[in-house]
This record gives C-alpha cells, sequence and structure tokens, in this order.
C-alpha cells in the first residue's frame, strides 16, 4: 500500500515475512528487489503474481504518484534477496530501517522547504495587503506570527543540518535523525498554517500557493513514520544512550 511511483518504478524493494515463525518476528523479514516494467498500465495483467490497481487519488502531493502493489504467489530468483542469497536472509527489516534513517533526514528537508515556502508568502503578503489603513504586517499580531514562524524554520533547519551532517560522515544518527523528521514536519504543517492564517480568504483559494502547501504538508507528518513513532524512536534511542 502507498508505494511512491509504484507504476513508473522498474525496481521495487519488497519487504516480506519469510519465516513466521521467527523470534523476534523482524528476523524473518527478508528484502527483495524485485523488476517490473516502468510505467506498465494499471491492472494490464502483465506479470503473474502483481497486479496494479488505479492510482491512488490523493489530497497532495500530486506531483508523484502512489499506487497498491498486490503481490500474490508472485515468483522472483533467489539471487534477487537483497544482500545475497545466504547473507541477506533474515536482514530485510535491519536493512529497511536503515534506510529509514536517511529517509527521515529526505522528510525533514522537505518539512524545512515547505515551511521556509509559507514563511516567504507570509512575509510577501503581510506588506501587500492593507486592513484599516495599514499594512497587515505593521499589526503587532501578525508581525508575532511571522518572529514565531521564522524561529521554527531556524530551528527546523539547524536539526535538520545537524542529523545530515552526522549520516554523512557515517555516524550514528538514529536519534538526531528521528528529531529533525518530528519537529521539522510539525514545523512544515504549522509554518504553513500560519501563513494560511495570514492570507485570509485568499489562502483558501486555489489562487494563491499557499493553499496547494496546505495539502501538501501534511503527507510530512506521516510519510516515514508518524509523529508518533518518531516519538517511540527518540524515547527509545534516548533511554538506550543514557542507561542508568
Ligand atoms: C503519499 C504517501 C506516500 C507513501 N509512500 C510510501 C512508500 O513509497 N513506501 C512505503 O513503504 N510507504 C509509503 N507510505 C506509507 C507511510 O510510510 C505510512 O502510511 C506511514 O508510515 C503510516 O503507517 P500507516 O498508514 O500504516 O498508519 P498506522 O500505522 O495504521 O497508524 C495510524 C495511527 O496510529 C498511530 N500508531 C500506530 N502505531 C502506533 C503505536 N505503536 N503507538 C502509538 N501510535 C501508533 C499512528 O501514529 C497513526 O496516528 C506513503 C504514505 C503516503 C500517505
Amino acid at each position: 500500500m502507498w508505494v511512491t511511483n509504484g507504476l513508473l518504478s522498474g525496481v521495487v524493494f519488497l519487504l516480506a515475512k519469510t519465516d513466521p515463525d521467527a523470534d523476534p518476528p523482524y528476523k524473518g523479514m527478508t528484502c527483495f528487489i524485485t523488476e517490473k516494467e516502468p510505467g506498465v498500465a494499471e491492472n494490464a495483467g502483465e506479470y503473474e503474481g502483481l497486479d496494479i490497481p488505479p492510482k491512488i487519488k490523493k489530497m497532495g502531493y500530486k506531483g508523484v504518484e502512489s499506487t497498491e502493489l498486490v503481490y500474490e504467489d508472485y515468483r522472483c530468483p533467489s539471487a534477487n534477496v537483497l544482500g545475497g542469497e545466504e547473507a541477506g536472509l533474515g536482514q530485510g527489516f535491519r536493512q529497511m530501517m536503515d534506510s529509514l534513517e536517511v529517509g527521515r533526514v529526505n522528510v525533514a528537508a522537505r518539512g524545512v522547504g515547505i515551511a521556509q515556502r509559507a514563511l516567504e508568502l507570509a512575509l510577501r503578503y503581510s506588506q501587500e495587503r492593507k486592513t484599516f489603513g495599514r499594512q497587515i504586517a505593521d499589526h503587532q499580531a501578525i508581525q508575532f506570527k511571522l518572529a514565531d514562524m521564522a524561529t521554527k524554520v531556524e530551528a527546523a533547519r539547524l536539526l535538520t543540518l545537524r542529523a545530515a551532517r552526522l549520516k554523512d560522515a557515517g555516524e550514528r544518527s538514529d536519534l538526531e535523525a528521528g528529531m529533525a523528521k518530528l519537529f521539522a514536519s510539525e514545523t512544515g504543517k504549522e509554518v504553513v498554517e500560519d501563513s494560511f492564517r495570514i492570507h485570509g480568504g485568499y489562502g483558501y483559494s486555489k489562487e494563491y500557493e499557499i493553499e496547494r502547501l496546505y495539502r501538501d504538508a501534511p503527507l510530512l507528518l506521516i510519510g516515514e513514520g508518524t509523529s508518533e513513532i518518531q516519538r517511540m524512536v527518540i524515547g527509545k534511542k534516548l533511554l538506550s544512550r543514557h542507561r542508568v
């Protein structure tokens, strides 16, 4: 479910349970590199064991497609086990978690980007729109909003840069990636919401870019693990790094 570029992709990393009795269960999961023809039409019945239903209709993030990929009695050669047929067996969960760490920094960066753009739009609109004879940016209520927005964007950017630099240097970054993802995605949503309010009625109109950001921002709260899951990761990692 929810495979980004599921239709266009030529290669799909498929995590499957290969030993349902494994204890703990995550040790019974293996990742397969499965191949398909990029862009072959929905429901074409092109592959044995793989069905691609119509694209999922989404509220936002329409620049990339999202599909379901339904595998049933699907077969792929054992050479396609990620990490090799022997060494890769049962390693799938660890491999996927490793990629999630990079993915979380990626989503954090997208949160910073959306928040930064929403701030720019608010700075511009608040100096264009006049009410009661003054630019709305002259009202302290609006300035306080702008101040909070800019502060959060800066903090989200610094958290994201720190996580990315640790990852780049090959150092442990699980806690930092979780923190960056949690804070930057929540910041994205909050700053977009504030910018939307600053736009007044026009924020609700498709004529203004903020309307699209308003629909795009929530995905970042979900993709690569929800905020609740980030808090679980952060809590666990904190306790393991500070054991008494
Ligand atoms: C547009 C889009 C693109 C995506 N692309 C991909 C992709 O390319 N590849 C991919 O693998 N996935 C992709 N996803 C899936 C995405 O990673 C999941 O949707 C996300 O991790 C949430 O999982 P879920 O939908 O199963 O929600 P659920 O796990 O059902 O969560 C529902 C709610 O319960 C909460 N919850 C769940 N478990 C706990 C817990 N233990 N404790 C407390 N709260 C909990 C969640 O935080 C959430 O609020 C995509 C999703 C979207 C929307």
